[in-house]
């Protein structure tokens, strides 16, 4: 795969343990470690794409019960897969997508010496929520995507499953285990 880079959605106490807990999250955890340790061992980058709410944002005061509110525990990553920040990337988001309002494209074009990364891998959670917006925005700027089918989520398997089916249906991404995309890390990669 060509200049890779791992995008981890919500991996948070909230939505793991907390107020939006999905039971099913727990699932996930030990592949996204497996796939944490293999970018780290082949220099592939890691960015978490995180929830990071004001209490004023739309997505508290119009939908959802408070959650990740910025600077509380809940909007912590997981201790299991907590970010090494010497290397890892942190992106705070305020709604679904990783890309709304972020500086993620920014940080993806100047990965790889500013040849920018081509092939983004997603997991986390929900596959029908933030994962699918977060690859919407992905496909529209023109990054190739992949989805790790058992390091991404949701609050039940037909979610999940339904939310896989629609990526890989509308946005051409392709659906693979940890243990492949693993594999196939360091394919093409610019070091
Ligand atoms: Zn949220």
């Amino acid at each position: 795969m060509i200049r890779p880079v791992i995008i981890l959605v919500d991996m948070l106490n909230d939505f793991v343990t907390g107020v939006l807990r999905a039971r099913r999250a727990e699932n996930i955890i030990v592949p996204l470690q497996c796939l944490v340790s293999g970018a780290h061992e082949k220099g592939v980058p890691v960015v978490f794409s995180n929830d990071a709410h004001y209490s004023q944002d739309y997505e508290i005061t119009q939908k959802w019960a408070p959650h990740a509110i910025k600077g509380t525990l809940g909007a912590e990553v997981i201790l299991e897969l907590a970010p090494d920040l010497t290397k890892d990337f942190i992106v705070e988001k305020h709604t679904y997508s990783g890309f709304y309002e972020t500086g993620l494209d920014l940080l993806l074009r100047d990965l790889y010496r500013g040849e920018g990364a081509k092939t983004v891998i997603f997991g986390g959670l929900h596959t029908h929520m933030c994962v699918r917006h977060t690859v919407a925005d992905a496909f529209f700027r023109g990054y190739s995507i992949i989805v790790a089918s058992d390091g991404t989520e949701a609050f039940t398997a037909q979610y999940h499953n339904q939310g896989l089916k629609y990526l890989k249906n509308v946005y051409g991404a392709k659906i693979l285990t940890v243990k492949e995309i693993v594999e196939d890390l360091d394919k093409n990669i610019i070091r």
